[in-house]
C-alpha cells in the first residue's frame, strides 16, 4: 500500500496551498467532510496492490456494477486506489480489514457512511506519512519532489510527487491523462503568487515551429523584454491584489495574472504512463522548462521503458 489518511488531506490542501500543515483532529473532520461532499479525487493519491491471481481479478470485474471503477492487473497484483476502493467496497468487502491498518480514519469515516460523530471520529486512529517528501530537485522554472513510491517490480508501480511550475508548463503536463492530479485553486485563494521569470530569452528555432534553440536572442532585445516582462508581472500583480483587496472574487480577478504563474499540484501515477512522461519529456523536442523537470524525475526513480508495450 502507498500514502495514508494524511496523504488524503494533504492531496486535499493542496487546492489552497496548505498541504504541509496538517493536524489530526482537523484532518479527520476533512476526511469525513470529503467523503459526504464526495469531494473523491484527494483519495487517489493512495494505492493498493493485492497479491492475485488472473482469475480472481477477472472475477472482481465481471461482479463490478460501476464502470468508472478502475482495477488493473500487472505482475500478479491487482492495482486500485483508494477512491476505486470505496466505490467498489461491496465487491472488496474481505479485504477491508487489511486496508483499516493503513487507512483507519477513511475506512472509519466509510464504513459509517460519514455518519460518525465528532467525539467517535476522535477516538479513531489517523495515519501519518513519515516524511512530508523523500527527495526535492530544484530545476530553473519550478521544483520537483517525490513523495512516495510503490514498487513491485510491474509495469503498475506507483510514484506521488508534488510539482512547482509555470501555468504552461502545467498546461503540458496534464495531457497526462493516466494518473491523478490535485492542484492549487485559484479559486480558493491569493495565497503566495510566484512567477517564473526565465533566465534569458530563448531564439525561436528556425525548422520546428513548436522548438527553440537554447541560445538567448541578441543583446539588447533580450535585457529589454526581461525588463518589460519583470515589469508586466508585477503590475498584473499590483491590480490582480487591488482587485482582490475591493472584493472583486478570486476567481475572476485570476484572470490577469499572466501564464509566468507558477501553480503547484500533487501527481500520482503508474510506472507504463511515467515512462511514457518521460521519454516524450526528456525529448529534444520538448520544451526546455518541462524537460528539465522530467529529467529531475528521470534521476529520481529512473526510466524502465515499459511504455514501449504501446504501438500508438
Ligand atoms: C513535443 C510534444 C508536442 C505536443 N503538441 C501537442 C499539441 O500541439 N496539441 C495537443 O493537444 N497536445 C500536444 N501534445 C500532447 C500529446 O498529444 C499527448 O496528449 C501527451 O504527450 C500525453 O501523452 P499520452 O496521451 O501518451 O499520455 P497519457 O494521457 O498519460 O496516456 C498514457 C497512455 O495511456 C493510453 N491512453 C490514455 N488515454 C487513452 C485514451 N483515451 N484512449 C486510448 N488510449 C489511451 C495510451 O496508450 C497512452 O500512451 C504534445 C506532446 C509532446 C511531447
Amino acid at each position: 500500500m502507498m500514502g495514508s489518511d494524511q496523504r488524503v488531506v494533504r492531496a486535499a490542501r493542496v487546492s489552497f496551498g496548505r498541504d504541509e500543515d496538517t493536524d489530526e483532529l482537523r484532518d479527520k473532520k476533512l476526511i469525513r467532510y470529503l467523503f459526504k461532499h464526495k469531494h473523491a479525487s484527494p483519495f487517489e493519491h493512495n494505492i493498493i496492490a493485492i497479491k492475485s491471481e488472473r482469475s480472481e481479478w477477472l472475477s472482481i470485474l465481471d461482479k463490478l456494477d460501476n464502470p468508472t471503477v478502475q482495477i488493473y492487473y500487472a505482475g500478479g497484483y491487482m492495482w486500485l486506489n483508494l477512491r476505486n476502493l470505496i466505490n467498489g467496497r461491496d465487491v472488496f468487502k474481505d479485504i477491508y480489514d487489511a486496508i483499516e491498518e493503513r487507512f483507519p480514519t477513511v475506512t472509519g469515516v466509510v464504513k459509517k457512511d460519514g455518519e460518525i460523530e465528532d467525539e467517535e471520529l476522535m477516538k479513531m486512529r489517523y495515519s501519518r506519512d513519515e516524511k512530508f517528501l523523500k527527495e526535492k530537485i530544484e530545476t530553473s522554472a519550478g521544483w520537483v519532489g517525490l513523495v512516495d513510491r510503490l514498487e513491485m517490480d510491474t509495469d503498475m508501480d506507483y510514484y506521488t510527487f508534488i510539482v512547482e511550475c509555470p501555468l504552461f508548463v502545467a498546461r503540458q503536463w496534464h495531457r497526462h491523462r493516466f494518473g491523478s492530479y490535485n492542484e492549487i485553486s485559484r479559486r480558493y485563494t491569493a495565497w503566495d503568487i510566484k512567477f517564473y521569470i526565465p533566465g534569458y530569452l530563448r531564439k525561436q528555432a528556425p525548422h520546428n515551429k513548436q522548438a527553440s534553440l537554447d541560445e538567448p536572442i541578441g543583446e539588447p532585445l533580450n535585457s529589454e523584454y526581461l525588463r518589460i516582462i519583470r515589469k508586466k508581472v508585477e503590475e498584473s500583480k499590483n491590480i490582480y491584489e487591488e482587485m482582490i483587496n475591493n472584493g472583486v472574487a478570486k476567481e475572476i480577478a485570476r484572470g490577469i495574472l499572466p501564464q509566468f504563474m507558477m501553480t503547484r499540484y500533487y501527481w500520482t501515477v503508474p510506472r507504463i504512463a511515467l515512462d511514457n512522461f518521460i521519454r516524450l519529456r526528456t525529448h529534444e523536442g520538448a520544451q526546455k522548462e518541462i524537460r528539465e523537470m522530467a529529467e529531475a524525475i528521470e534521476s529520481m526513480v529512473g526510466y524502465k521503458g515499459t511504455d514501449r508495450k504501446n504501438i500508438l
